[in-house]
């Protein structure tokens, strides 16, 4: 096991039993605090902690690393140090707060610099995203979307069970949580219009997505195997890759998503790393037909991670509509990268994979409100009188994610974006 996962350790900070953040997670972010400039953070509990300031106080000294990474507002430096490196920083975090190590908890000068209270802290991009790539590797949610829009007994593509089915999408767009988003304008042709209109789309959507991020680079024309990929992916966050479905029908055939997609996605400020996901391991799904040579893989490869979204009305409480589990994928992280480089392509620190809306086996575990109301046939009924087909100006979606076992939970936080109306 990895010592920093021990699920025995406590800290000296104060974790809440359902808080998202004990001291096993340590996940790496970007954190501005007050007026200062942004740096490299981790968090247990509700408690921020600079990392640059712990670094400058001497207690990476041990480590001999590149210190620099830590003052950075973006994580590619620190990622590129590589796993051994960033494994050792977290290890080295780990033992620092640990409830029986003195050397920080009793030093209440340094406690005031490096430690601040997580409402004190505004949460930046964690990474800058070099290339995004979107997939489409949930059974489910093919097979809805397939059920929906063509035919039932022929749901899935013939490729669909032979290749994670992806497409490059925009990096530029990306933001972090909190961020609010106006709604898109575009091309729509409804089914009975004869000719396409302009204008706000009126069915904007979420997809409830787990991005994993590229903290290694590989060179043009090199691959990555299934069995190599672990050290590839640096960690995990929560992605909302927001969706207008009217602009995406219209415009998709034959090149695949474009505008209906582009104008934004969402992700959680806290970079949870694959090493803190270990306990939530799980084996996949029998694949059938078995997939080719280039695509097998060994040892478990799914994580079990409970998911949740919310819409909170203007003014009202956030009421649950879905509740997924990062489980219900046929193509994992590992396989997705290794047919991502297959034919050469190469990778860069910084580089977002989503995994594609994850969608449970019930209609309540659907994850798009596409699903949830069935093209719009099936309305949810909200706490306030209210039904949504799709997402109202004025709502916030709400994504949030945790791993729970024996008593240990590693969590995300959350992703949260506001829908504004569209710029006139
Ligand atoms: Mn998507």
């Amino acid at each position: 096991m990895i010592a920093a996962n021990n699920p025995a350790l406590q800290s000296w900070i104060d974790v809440p039993s359902d808080n998202d953040f004990p001291i096993q997670n340590i996940p790496f972010g970007i954190a501005k605090i007050g007026r200062g400039q942004p740096r490299v953070a981790t968090i247990i509990g509700d408690t921020v902690i600079d990392l640059s300031v712990l670094s400058e106080l001497g207690y990476f000294k041990a480590l001999d690393i590149d210190t620099s990474v830590f003052y950075l507002s973006r994580l590619n430096e620190f990622m590129g140090l590589g796993k051994a490196t960033t494994r050792a920083v977290r290890d080295r975090i780990s033992k620092i707060f640990q409830h029986d190590n003195p050397e920080l908890q009793d030093n209440i000068d340094h406690k005031a610099q490096a430690l601040h209270d997580v409402n004190d802290v505004q949460m930046l991009m964690p990474v800058e995203v070099r290339d995004y790539t979107d997939f489409y590797s949930s059974r489910e949610h093919a097979t809805n979307v397939g059920t929906m829009f063509r035919d039932p007994d022929n749901a899935l593509l013939p490729n669909w069970l032979h290749l994670p089915v992806g497409y490059h999408g925009r990096a530029s767009s990306i933001v972090v949580s909190g961020t609010p988003i106006h709604r898109p304008k575009g091309q729509k042709k409804p089914k009975d219009a004869e000719k396409p209109s302009f204008g706000a789309s009126n069915l904007l959507d979420f997809e409830l997505e787990m991005g994993f991020i590229v903290g290694k680079s590989t060179q043009l024309g090199e691959r990555v195997s299934t069995s190599e990929a672990d050290d590839y992916i640096f960690g995990l966050v929560l992605f909302n890759d927001w969706s207008a479905r009217d602009i995406q029908a219209w415009e998709y055939v034959p090149l695949g998503p474009f505008l209906g997609k582009s104008f934004a996605s969402s992700v959680s400020p806290w970079v949870v790393t694959l090493d803190a996901l270990d306990h939530f391991r799980i084996s996949g799904p029998k694949q059938d037909p078995p997939v080719l040579p280039y695509l097998e893989y060994e040892g478990n490869k799914r994580f079990d991670i409970a998911l949740e979204v919310l819409i909170q009305p203007e003014g009202g409480t956030p009421h649950c509509v879905c509740k997924s589990n990062y489980k219900y994928m046929y193509w994992n992280a590992a396989q997705q990268l290794a047919h991502h480089t297959v034919n050469g392509c190469n990778l860069n620190i910084g580089d977002m994979c989503a995994s594609g809306t994850i969608s449970g086996t019930t209609p309540d575990s659907f994850g798009s409100m596409l699903e949830l109301s069935w093209r719009g046939t099936k309305p949810i009924a909200m706490p306030d009188g209210s039904e949504r087909k799709f997402i109202n100006d004025g709502d916030t979606v709400i994504m949030r994610g945790f791993g729970e076992k024996n008593g240990l939970r590693i969590g995300f936080g959350e992703v949260t974006g506001k829908i504004l109306s569209a710029i006139e």
